[in-house]
Formats: C-alpha cells, structure tokens, sequence
C-alpha cells in the first residue's frame, strides 16, 4: 500500500579535526577546526539525507555512498541529499518538511540559521518555512561536550507528490 505519509529519522556524527573546514548544511562555518571524514563531512546534510532514506526505507547514507566509492571522494554533500530527495520523487514522493538539530559546543552558530536554512530550502526547493535546523551544546558532557565530536539529529516527512 501507497502511504500517504512517510516518515524518516537520521542521525551522524563526526570527529572533529584541526585544519579542516567546518560545513553545515552547505555552509562552511567560519572556525579553526572542522569535521573529519571521506566528503566535505557536513553532518546536517548527511543526517537529513539518512531521514529521507529512512523514510523510504531505502537503508542509509553508507549503502548509497560507500566511503569506498572513488566518485563520491570529497563530494560536497548536498549532493547526497539531492540523490536522496531524487529517489524519494521516483518512488513519488516528495519532502514536506525537515527538522534538524545540530549538537556543536563551539563555535556558535545561531548567526548562521538563516544561512543554513537558506541553503538547504533553496537546495531542495522547499520554502524556508519547511526547513527547521536548531542548535544545542552538550552542556560540556560527553564527547560533543568535550569539542571531541559533532553531532546531528533530523527528521524529514514525505508526502506523496
Ligand atoms: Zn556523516
């Protein structure tokens, strides 16, 4: 049966590495460290890409982009979630909204909402009203808190296009 409604949740995390940039949702942040890993390492993108794999139950981010594929080397990972959001048209579906949270302890990054949002709205062609992307500390516990790592929840719901 063909639901109406679908709906996904994601998760990622990455180490956090000196040297690197730190990009969010397309984003690159301006700050002396950023995340470690085989794309940009954008920990929103690939969290929202795996709600919307999850909501198709199409497996997550590490079946569709092996970190072992040559093509998918420091791909910018807006990429992934445009496949993801492809997918999701193929199977009718299209993004309804999206809610993410971001757990950084530094730098801050409420200035950079709207960019973020911006970013991600105008990637997926969804108003800015159908993005949400907060941001949390860890409140200093655990590795996030301790500025080992950078976290990422999202939820997107599908509704049939
Ligand atoms: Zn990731």
């Amino acid at each position: 049966m063909e639901l109406p409604f679908r709906i996904g949740q994601g998760w990622d995390t990455h180490r956090i590495e000196a040297g690197r940039p730190l990009i969010l949702g397309g984003i690159t942040i301006p700050s002396e460290f950023g995340l470690a890993g085989h794309s940009d390492a954008d920990v929103l993108s690939h969290a929202i890409t795996d709600a919307v794999l999850g909501a198709l139950a199409l497996g997550d981010i590490g079946l569709h982009f092996p970190d072992t594929a040559p093509e998918w080397r420091g791909a910018g990972s807006i990429q992934f979630l445009l496949h993801a959001q492809k997918l999701a048209a193929d199977g009718g579906y299209s993004i309804a909204n999206v809610d993410a949270s971001v757990i950084l302890e530094r730098p801050k990054l409420k200035n950079f909402r709207t960019p973020i949002r911006e970013r991600l709205a105008s990637a997926l062609g969804l108003p800015l009203s159908s993005v949400s992307v907060k941001f949390k500390t860890a409140e200093t516990v655990g590795p996030v808190g301790q500025g080992l790592s950078c976290e990422c929840h999202a939820i997107v719901l599908l509704t049939r296009s």
